[in-house]
């Protein structure tokens, strides 16, 4: 089975479609990492299209803060001013389906999908030394996660801990190979607002019996996406960063 895998969406249609066109033909079931919606201002369309299109997606922080499932006092201004825009902007549908994303880690097919962590669906695992003490609450070795935005992961090997690269700015792939050895936790990075200073959207498709996880890095209509934040009148903050991957 091929599957591609996608995190931190956050309501960027255009990012989707991009990521969709490019992929198309690459995968036989999508996956997501959570994190739907919130920062961007497609959020119904991009919870139509999940609740159509993707097979399992654990929830993300900023699911459960669109839906009231989360204190927003936990949030910075411009986190909460989206949050409450997307609350009163989802239809009643679409805040049922939120409301009821599960919380991860989910096992699919031989592997995990989480939010944050394994232990905790809100934590960031940003540095090897996070990932350190994490890998033994893994229930599979090979697991993705998404929720810091940034493409890559780590790999333990045999208790060295390796992190992984995103592709350099003039690639737009980068194949893992999985070693049985090995255990790997992989960040498909952010569809809709990378921040490791790559505006390209980012994904992953992960190949179970070719044993490949290949990272993707593809560039999408940032002006489209930004003229739409503003028209909605969310933070300006929130348009700006998607032309630098900030
Ligand atoms: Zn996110």
């Amino acid at each position: 089975m091929r599957y591609l895998i996608l995190s931190d969406i956050h309501a960027n249609w255009e990012a989707l479609q991009a990521v969709l066109e490019r992929a198309g033909g690459k995968y036989d079931e999508i996956l997501c990492c959570g994190d739907l919606i919130g920062y961007g201002a497609d959020p119904n369309q991009v919870c139509d299209w999940c609740r159509a299109n993707v097979k399992v997606v654990v929830r993300g922080n900023h699911d459960k803060a669109s839906v009231g499932l989360e204190d927003l006092e936990w949030f910075n201004p411009i986190a909460k001013a989206a949050a409450l825009w997307t609350q009163q902007t989802l239809t009643p549908e679409n805040i049922e389906y939120v409301r009821n994303l599960p919380q991860g880690p989910l096992t699919v097919d031989g592997f995990q999908i989480i939010h944050g962590s394994p232990l905790d669906e809100d934590e960031y695992m940003i540095g090897a030394s996070d990932a350190a003490q994490l890998f033994s609450y893994l229930a599979t070795s090979v697991a993705f996660f998404g929720h810091t935005h940034l493409q890559g992961g780590f790999i333990w090997n045999h208790s060295r801990i390796e992190m992984i690269g995103k592709p350099g700015p003039r690639k737009s792939e980068e194949v893992l190979e999985i070693d049985p050895e090995c255990a790997y936790m992989i960040n498909p990075g952010s569809v809709g607002q990378p921040r490791d200073a790559d505006p390209r959207a980012s994904y992953v498709v992960y190949d179970t019996g070719a044993r490949q996880i290949t990272f993707y890095r593809h560039s999408y209509d940032v002006v489209k996406a930004q003229a739409k934040i503003m028209q909605a009148k969310l933070p300006p903050l929130l348009a700006e960063r998607l032309a630098v991957g900030r």
